[in-house]
């Protein structure tokens, strides 16, 4: 028989009328990809108690779960490009490179760095912790009280139970508009669907053959041959981690519709792709790819669903014009990337000194006082958003939004003193550094 100490049990019971645990906080962020990490850490910067609320299971949303693999929108255009973004991004960086986990790439007439996702993810979970912000994971927004123009508290559902969460300034970072959506605000959504993409890895190639390949020559033979092997998208790309023996291939297309059962249908037929566009590049370029196969899939990726009314809608001409309104809170120059038909992607490169600029009335919904939407819900045409979605002008719209709600405190951020908030954002809207 033996000693070994069996651990001690008690008997639980659910009561019926639990009450939801309340979190009390300054400033609440829904959404942990990049936008909204960026508000919280620039909001608890600023002496903020702050709550990051996200349905997944990890801090990052897109940034980490979607194996994205690029940072696009972090610099400006032409042969000598200056960093855009500024804020959390110095850290961010210069953690990367300590690890060996980003490589700064020319493309599109920029730079695009190149990053490992599981070497950001612990980055973002340090700083998060570090910066005491409380973030609360597997926790879906469910509901909101609105009280005229201010949202008062939200309820979420989390696998331990509920929570009621009342704060005094609010991020709306969830990608889907979800907690503009449910506060009862005006949204938009493209009548015809924007595509998602579900992007993943493959190990296995030759990296040198697989970098003498011309993207152009594959794009074409996708156009030629992609038929054959039941491809949907004719176009994208795949691009390898200098010496980490590991690509990123981004060349599927679904819909990504706002319901779990159709997210779970598509997140499956996204991977039912991936494994075509595997036979695709085995088959036409076997000395690169014969020994190629999938290290992981991404979860699936969401470009534009769901987005907010403010009190401006980007319109793609500012974005061509490169019009700088007198509310602007970023400057970007990433190009239109419209994924708007399932065979390939719209893109509209802009030259050397192009920037364009996202307005703080883009970012707020209309008639909300202590809300600030930032990332890829802000309100714009599917175009203009196009170019401000990416990952560098969401980490500076995260930050605006956090700086505004600052500035409003007890007041509505429909009426803040801009030139302050611009103040703030100097860095994102002037410096240039050269990396
Ligand atoms: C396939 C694909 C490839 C891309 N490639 C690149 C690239 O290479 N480089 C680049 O810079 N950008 C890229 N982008 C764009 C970029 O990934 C996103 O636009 C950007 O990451 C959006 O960040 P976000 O914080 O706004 O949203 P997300 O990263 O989508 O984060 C939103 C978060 O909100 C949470 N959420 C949503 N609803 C709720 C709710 N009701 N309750 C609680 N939480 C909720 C979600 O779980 C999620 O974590 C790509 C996008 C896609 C789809």
């Amino acid at each position: 028989m033996s000693d070994y100490p069996i651990p001690a049990t008690r008997i639980v019971q659910h009561g019926a009328a639990a009450a939801p645990r309340v979190i009390e906080a300054d400033i609440v962020v829904v959404g942990a990809g990049i936008s909204g990490i960026s508000a919280a850490l620039e909001a608890a910067g600023l002496g903020h108690r702050v709550v990051l609320v996200d349905a997944g299971q990890q801090l990052g949303g897109q940034s980490t779960g979607t194996l994205l693999g690029t940072f696009c929108g972090f610099y400006s255009n032409g042969p000598d490009p200056y960093r855009v973004v500024y804020g959390m991004v110095d850290a961010m960086f210069a953690h990367l490179k300590r690890e060996g986990a980003f490589h700064l790439r020319r493309g599109r007439n920029s730079f695009i760095p190149l990053y490992q996702e599981q070497v950001l993810v612990r980055w973002i979970e340090q700083a998060v912790h570090a910066a005491g912000i409380e973030a609360l994971l597997g926790a879906t927004l469910l509901d909101v009280r609105r009280d005229g123009g201010r949202i008062a508290s939200l309820s979420l559902a989390t696998r331990f139970g509920p929570i009621e969460l009342r704060g005094q300034g609010f991020v709306d970072a969830s990608g889907d508009a979800a907690l503009s959506y449910l506060a009862g605000f005006d949204c938009r959504e493209p009548v015809s669907p924007i595509m998602g993409t579900l992007m993943f890895t493959i190990e296995g190639f030759d990296e040198a053959a697989a970098l003498q390949l011309d993207r152009w020559a594959v794009q074409k033979r996708l156009g030629e041959v992609g038929g054959q092997y039941g491809l949907v998208r004719r176009d994208g790309f795949v691009f390898a981690f200098p010496g980490k023996g590991q690509a990123t291939v981004n060349m599927t297309h679904v819909e990504t519709p706002l319901d779990a059962g159709g997210y779970a249908r598509a997140q499956a037929e996204g991977r039912a792709q991936a494994d075509r566009v595997v036979s695709f590049l085995r088959g036409e370029y076997p000395a690169a790819f014969a020994n190629a196969r999938v290290r992981q899939y991404g979860f699936l990726g969401i470009r534009q669903t769901r987005w907010i009314v403010g009190g401006h809608s980007l319109h793609i001409d500012e974005v061509r014009q490169g019009l700088k309104p007198a509310d602007a809170i970023l400057r970007c120059s990433w190009p239109v990337e419209l994924h708007d038909r399932p065979e390939d992607v719209h893109w509209e490169e802009f030259g050397d000194d192009h920037l364009h600029y996202v307005p703080l009335r883009a970012m707020v919904p209309r008639g909300a006082e202590n809300l600030v939407a930032a990332g890829r819900c802000i309100d714009g045409d599917p175009a203009a958003l196009s170019s401000v979605r990416v990952m560098g002008p969401c980490v500076a719209m995260g930050a605006a939004a956090a700086q505004a709600l600052d500035i409003a405190g007890a007041g509505s951020v429909q009426q803040i003193d801009m030139a302050a908030l611009q103040a703030r954002l100097k860095d994102n809207l002037e410096r240039r550094d050269r990396d």
